[in-house]
């Protein structure tokens, strides 16, 4: 067991952006597995796991800190995960745990069978379930709030596995992709608004894939069949796949951010690639706060697809005036301020020659803390910009997400703080500007925000929670049934 110090219910809050693979009817199983998880290596660098399942029920798993690539990268581990059926994970979390025992899939024998869980996104009252579990005696491994999904299924009166996780969906609240894999069968499930992605592909052989992204199908020469659908649960066994839609229809709210950022710009998210949508979102920005400049620059590599559609618009040459060093992770994954200052450093340099005695307009896709901003900025300027304005492509990031995208603290986002001039004054920019949320909106093809019925979950720009956050409410109280059932 690592060595952790943990506040089992008390955790400010989860950090925690996953990808997510399962696959279903192939000897190849776990190497496909590992495969889509390196396609989905942006979605989490931390640590990655595999959990597969032989015929017979039998299932082994393999975890570790680090890269897909550092985990899997042995033949000899693949060919360990035998089976048929394998569901795997990658992690990403920046504060709190990096213990293995939270490195999922989680895994736990029941009474039928073993079952094996990997989640991506975030409950909101996985606190909440949590207390109220440990008092009727559930035992956590782990601070994940996944492993809520387990106990819930452990408890559950149905009979079938799909029912009991049906019965455990109903009583958590958040935002999930869910894979499960048991004896039976392979299961997918997206929570009702379909704030995390998850899509559906089939192998040439005829198995099936469940993948946070099409990317991941793409890596294992699988075709595209569709989205899970908000609230929808599929089952794959041999029979082929079924759907069940066990909750009540509602307007899905998808988070705007994964086109934003979070998503890899070869992915097709809503019949879009997402880099399509990203030059969209950069084209917007120029129409919006265009300004006279002699060379648009993005920042490598989040702000690339919108800076190309921002120089289109604008008519402005397009030139990679940073170098992005490829060897150094996401500035995001150093856990320290001081830390994290050197990272922006070792990761981009300026490239004088295009930037000397030039006005340069930067593209990035965000602002969070602010801390690439400032340093980008001061880089290009000592690399002989003669004017650095700098252009959003997202909303100001005035609010924290709950939902599964690491954000820090409310109060250490720039923006929560500070209006855009005051923004730009702290960045050093000679401007700054930031695309609309209308423009954001049409940029994905819809007239604008509507404000009765967003069609995207954008709480992080407006602070409009679509799901409650039944966890920050003070003295959040467990649910009725589950203290009565603890109290029989
Ligand atoms: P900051 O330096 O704190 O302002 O962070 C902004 C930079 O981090 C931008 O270049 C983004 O591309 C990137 N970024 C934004 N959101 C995230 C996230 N959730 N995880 C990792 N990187 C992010």
């Amino acid at each position: 067991m690592d060595d952790v110090t943990t506040r089992p219910f008390e955790d400010d809050k989860p950090h925690e952006e996953c990808g997510v693979v399962g696959i279903w009817g192939s000897a190849d199983a776990a190497a496909l597995t590992a495969l889509g998880l390196h396609a989905l290596q942006h979605r989490g660098q931390e640590a990655a796991g595999i959990v597969s399942m032989e015929t017979s029920g039998i299932f082994h798993a393999h975890k570790g800190r680090g890269l897909v690539g550092d985990n899997f990268g042995d033949a000899a581990v693949i060919a360990g995960l035998r089976g048929r059926a394998a569901v795997g994970h990658n992690r990403y979390a920046t504060t709190g745990e990096t213990a293995l025992r939270n490195v999922q899939p989680l895994y736990a024998d029941f009474e039928f069978g073993g079952l094996a869980v990997a989640h991506n996104g975030n409950l909101t009252n996985a606190n909440t379930l949590k207390r109220a579990l440990v008092r009727r005696g559930c035992l956590f491994q782990s601070t994940t709030d996944s492993e809520v999904f387990v106990h819930l299924i452990a408890i559950s009166l149905y009979s079938t596995v799909t029912d009991r996780l049906i019965d455990a969906l109903k009583q958590v609240q958040g935002a999930y992709s869910l894979i499960a894999l048991h004896n039976g069968a392979l299961i997918g499930a997206r929570d009702p608004l379909g704030v995390r992605p998850l899509v559906i592909g089939k192998l040439a052989g005829g198995g099936y894939v469940l993948a946070s992204e099409t990317c991941a199908l793409d890596i294992v020469g699988a075709d595209f069949v569709r989205d899970v659908e908000p609230g929808e649960i599929v089952v794959v066994d041999d029979a082929g796949l079924r759907s069940q839609k066990p909750f009540a229809g509602q307007p899905s709210r998808f988070c705007i951010f994964e086109y934003i950022y979070f998503a890899r710009p070869d992915s097709i998210v809503e019949g879009t690639p997402v880099y399509e949508t990203r030059k969209r979102i950069g084209a917007e920005l120029a129409r919006e706060s265009g300004v006279a400049a002699d060379v648009i620059v993005p920042v490598p590599d989040s702000g690339v697809p919108a800076a190309m559609g921002y120089a289109a618009e604008a008519g402005v040459p397009y030139e990679l005036g940073i170098i992005r060093n490829h060897y150094v992770g996401r500035t995001f994954i150093e856990p320290t301020d001081q830390i994290r200052h050197l990272g922006v450093k070792l990761k981009h340099s300026a490239n004088r020659a295009v930037i000397e005695g030039r006005r340069v307009v930067l593209v990035d896709d965000s602002i969070v803390r602010g801390t690439t901003s400032r340093k980008i900025v001061e880089m290009v300027r000592a690399a002989g910009a003669t004017e650095v304005h700098m252009r959003i492509s997202s909303p100001p990031t005035t609010h924290s997400c709950f939902y599964g995208i690491d954000t820090p603290e409310r109060g250490k986002l720039l923006a929560a703080k500070h209006d855009v001039a005051e923004m730009a004054r702290i960045i050093g920019a000679d401007s700054l500007a930031f695309i609309s949320l209308d423009g954001l909106y049409r940029a994905l093809g819809r007239p604008g925000r509507d404000t009765a019925q967003p069609a995207y979950c954008d709480a992080c720009f407006t602070g409009d929670y679509a799901i409650p956050l039944v966890d920050q409410r003070e003295n959040a109280e467990p649910p009725l049934s589950l203290l009565h059932a603890a109290n029989s």
